[in-house]
């Protein structure tokens, strides 16, 4: 057998540190929301591969569709000669996307791909090239999604200059006493201080920010979002790629707060765990851009086009928008009485849309006081337990559930129990 710590001293002598590990745990097989190490030692996974599986490890459906694409061909690119499972998928997701303005998808292959491609065609669109985000919001890790992004480190640390025209406003997060008003007057602020509406582009917003930390953006402010974008000819750009495929309870977290958006990103759990990435829009925007201008060598591969097929069959037939907002509500209430019944004063805020969920971990419940130490900890107190959570947040004091909403409430309870345990061991010592 060989050891996670045998591949430990490989991956470090063969792989560079940049590409930062949250355990030293290698991966033998996984199935729905349990994983296997190497070793042999079960984990329960509250990770999802940062939200990929939705439809959970291996679904058997998306496993049957990929072997089945695999015997007939597995590339040829889109451009040269196209395949069915591409314009099936596109069709599929056009009439899935909120609202009823005709809708046109192309597929990428990564998120940060599907958020360069939103940009290129909101600025052909509108011949303009600012692009505002926000503050903490995360949209990439290549040039100009990393500039899009609100978080410094680890993200933009040594990567600038960055590329011109990106301007950033405050996400309204009312734990942190920014509220709707205050963030619509910095935006206000911005139009008359940095650069007029007249020149902007974009407008990129994640409906709930994810490696920010899950703060959920007030639905009265994506509809005020809405508003200013219609009035001032901005492409409204929704990132979905982690809130997307019913992780919110919806199928696009947008829905919640009935705003149909321009352009949508969309990666991570639509192909039940192969990579692929897309752009679905305003079919009159989705078409400026001219023949060329988009595309890519191995963007919309046709593993992941079928596996694309199968996750969305998944999720319809298993109901997972209803699954999303059952496990919410387990989750949400085994976390208030975890809290109450111990009288943890380091969880300061149990917050969430669906079954996108989280703990802010702060000292002696003071919301100024982030506990980034304490949130390291419990990942690795969780996983020596046998349960797999990541962190997030600007501070790196959240911790985020993001299981499959194919696991079972047994699973669920079982994972809930392990953390308790690891928040007793690290919170008390
Ligand atoms: N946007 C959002 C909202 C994301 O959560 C992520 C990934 N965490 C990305 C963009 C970038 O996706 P990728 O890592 O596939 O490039």
């Amino acid at each position: 057998m060989t050891t996670n710590a045998e591949l430990q001293k490989l991956r470090e002598s063969a792989v560079p540190r940049g590409v930062s590990n949250m355990l030293p745990v290698f991966t033998e097989r996984a199935s729905n929301a349990e994983l296997w190490d190497v070793e042999g030692k079960r984990y329960v996974d509250f990770a999802a591969g940062i939200a990929v599986l939705n439809t959970g490890h291996v679904h058997p459906r998306v496993r049957k569709a990929v072997e089945r694409q695999l015997q007939l061909f597995t590339h040829t690119c889109f451009q040269v000669t196209q395949y069915e499972v591409y314009v099936r998928l596109a069709d599929r997701i056009n009439r899935l996307a909120p609202g009823s303005t005709p809708k046109k998808t192309i597929f990428l292959s990564t998120g940060a791909e599907a958020v360069e491609n939103a940009i290129k065609i909101a600025r052909a669109h509108t011949r303009r090239s600012a692009v505002i985000s926000f503050g903490g919001g995360f949209h990439g890790r290549t040039l100009l999604a990393m500039g899009l992004t609100g978080k410094v480190v680890p993200y933009k640390v040594g990567f600038g200059p960055f590329p011109a025209e990106i301007y950033h406003a405050p996400f309204p997060i009312a734990y942190h006493g920014i509220g709707v008003a205050e963030s619509l007057a910095a935006l206000d602020e911005l139009f008359h201080s940095d650069v007029e509406p007249s020149r902007v582009a974009a407008i990129i917003i994640e409906p709930v920010q994810g490696e920010g930390g899950f703060y959920v953006a007030p639905f009265e402010f994506l509809r005020s979002l809405r508003s200013i974008c219609d009035q001032h000819g901005i492409v409204f750009v929704a990132d979905e790629i982690q809130t997307g495929f019913a992780r919110t309870g919806r199928m696009f977290a947008i829905e919640h707060a009935g705003v149909e958006p321009d352009l949508m990103t969309l990666a991570k759990s639509i192909a039940g765990g192969f990579p692929l990435s897309a752009v679905c829009g305003k079919a009159a925007i989705m078409d400026v851009p001219a023949p060329g201008g988009l595309g890519g060598t191995y963007a919309g591969s046709p593993i992941a086009c079928a596996a694309g097929l199968a996750a969305l069959d998944v999720i319809e037939e298993e109901r997972l928008c209803e699954r999303a907002n059952r496990i919410g509500e387990l989750m949400r209430a085994k976390l208030v009485d975890m809290r109450d019944r111990n009288r943890l004063r380091c969880i300061g805020e149990i917050r969430g849309l669906g079954a996108m969920l989280a703990i802010e971990l702060v000292q002696d419940g003071d919301a100024s006081r982030p506990d980034p130490d304490l949130t390291k900890a419990l990942v690795q107190a969780a996983a020596r337990r046998g349960l797999i959570i990541l962190s997030c947040g600007v501070r790196g004091n959240v911790i985020r559930f993001l299981v499959p909403l194919t696991a079972s409430d047994a699973l669920v309870n079982e994972g809930l129990g392990i953390l308790e345990q690891a928040l007793l061991e690290v919170a008390l010592r």
